[in-house]
């Protein structure tokens, strides 16, 4: 039988790993699982302008960088392994990472949410060939092109002024005429000479499938009925996220539209009951602010929950 862990932190975004520098600075010398997006999504952002204590901003990766840093000084550690499946109906838990199975008397789950995609069978054939959920990781390859992002929030409006300094022309296709967008983030983009919106229009199909490379976007005006093809060579996403806890699905509480269910901040429930010893903090289970800063906040409280639960069982 393996060694039973005091924690394991499942996921390395900036939940994961604000819960890894406190439960790490309690001793527990947590086990941070870094899943198939090590860093979550400041790893794959620029410059963030509203974690307090950046006066003029901070790279996301190197945010992330830092905070990987502060953990592992107090004797956290970090493994690139992500969960496939877990059995929490025995204590310690028990955590199935393919070959291992990692026994744990707690468990935070900071897994994050994924990029969304459309779903198109075009778009999903095209996928790194002209589609892409990720700017600051494929922006270099829309050099010199006109391209489209989709989206109405802050994610879109980040996308295309970060594109504008690759692509010649942003449109910023978004399927209504509200959005989610910040003020600032909205007025930004509005202003900007090389970006250009389409409302009420939805993405029917990504045309260029046959040469595995986009051609341009067949598009349906939801107000006006017309179709027409947008001639761009490349198409980013930026339609927010999808919460990475279908795996728990049948011993957590999920919410319709898969977050986690939490009360009190980060404690879990299953068939309503309360959970002992699980706790889920940042995106995986907050659809209302999913900010760094709150998931930072909720990473701190579960892992002081752990270091309760722990000291109630004697540890
Ligand atoms: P969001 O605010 O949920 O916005 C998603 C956008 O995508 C909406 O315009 C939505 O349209 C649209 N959308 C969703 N599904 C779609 C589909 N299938 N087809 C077409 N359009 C679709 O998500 P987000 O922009 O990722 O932002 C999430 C959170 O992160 C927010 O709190 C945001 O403030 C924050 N954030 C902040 C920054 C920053 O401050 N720098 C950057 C990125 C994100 P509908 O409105 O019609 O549903």
């Amino acid at each position: 039988m393996p060694d039973t862990r005091d924690t394991v932190i499942l996921g390395s975004g900036c939940a994961g790993l604000t819960a890894a520098i406190y439960s790490a600075r309690a001793n527990l010398k947590p086990l941070v699982l870094e899943g198939h997006e090590p860093g979550g999504q400041l790893s794959i952002t620029t410059l963030v302008e509203n974690f307090p204590g950046w006066p003029d901003g901070i790279q996301g990766p190197e945010l992330i960088e830092n905070m990987k840093k502060q953990a592992m000084r107090f004797g956290a550690e970090l493994q690139m392994a992500h969960l496939v499946s877990a059995d929490l109906s025995v204590h310690p838990f028990r955590l199935h990472l393919g070959k291992e199975t990692v026994h744990t008397r707690s468990l935070i789950l900071a897994s994050g949410a994924s990029a969304r995609w459309l779903n198109l069978p075009s778009e999903q054939a095209l996928i790194g060939h002209g589609v892409s959920s990720c700017a600051t990781c494929d922006g270099f390859f829309a050099s010199g092109k006109e391209i489209a992002v989709i989206g109405g929030g802050d994610s879109a409006m980040e996308e295309a002024l970060f594109l504008t300094r690759f692509a010649t022309k942003v449109t910023i296709i978004n399927r209504s005429e509200k959005f989610r967008a910040s003020h600032i983030m909205l007025e930004r983009a509005l202003a900007h000479s090389q970006i250009v919106f389409l409302h009420n229009t939805v993405v029917e199909e990504v045309l260029g499938v046959e040469e595995k490379d986009v051609k341009g976007l067949r598009i349906f005006n939801t107000k006006t009925g017309q179709r027409s093809v947008l001639p761009v060579s490349f198409m980013f996403l930026g339609i927010g996220h999808i919460p990475n806890a279908k795996m728990f699905q049948d011993q957590i509480d999920l919410d319709t539209d898969g977050y986690v269910k939490t009360e009190d901040n980060v404690f879990v429930s299953f068939m309503s009951e309360r959970l002992n010893g699980i706790y889920a903090c940042g995106d995986v289970q907050d659809r209302r602010y999913r900010q760094a800063i709150t998931a930072a906040g909720t990473g701190c409280m579960a892992a002081l929950e752990v270091e309760k639960y722990l000291e109630e069982l004697g540890r």
